[in-house]
């Protein structure tokens, strides 16, 4: 007998949910929805799929957040769903922007000295 197995993490991309203003980046992105799973199959017909999880990419600064299962869901039926703030969840910080605490610029994140007026950003030596 033979068979042939397959074990591995599939993604679904269930497209762009609604644009934002990022609070990471600070920029106006969209919120980008996946699924994620695991499928165990054979013969590619799949046989067991694990609990599904829903994540949702920044296409402004990839920042990636968890998302609530229920939200997902509705999202991947194309049922109207808004994503609320609270319904997130972060799992990874995406290029952010920090303000300048000298002149108040907004410097990305790894930036190490402020370039409008060179105050050092990420001093941990603090006295
Ligand atoms: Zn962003
Ligand atoms: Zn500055």
């Amino acid at each position: 007998m033979f068979f042939f197995f397959s074990y591995g993490a599939k993604q679904k991309n269930l497209g762009i949910v609604q644009a934002i203003l990022c609070d990471v980046c600070g920029q106006f992105g969209k919120y980008e929805a996946y699924a994620i799973f695991n499928e165990f199959a054979m013969f590619f017909i799949p046989l067991y799929r694990s609990k599904k999880k829903y994540v949702i990419k920044m296409t402004c600064c990839q920042t990636i957040y968890e998302l609530d299962e229920e939200v997902g869901r509705r999202i991947e039926r194309q049922e109207r769903a808004s994503i609320k703030e609270e319904d997130l969840k972060m799992v990874k910080r995406g290029k952010g922007v920090t303000l300048c605490p000298s002149c108040q610029a907004a410097v990305e994140d790894h930036f190490l000295f402020c370039p409008s007026c060179g105050q050092h950003l990420h001093d941990d030596h603090r006295k």
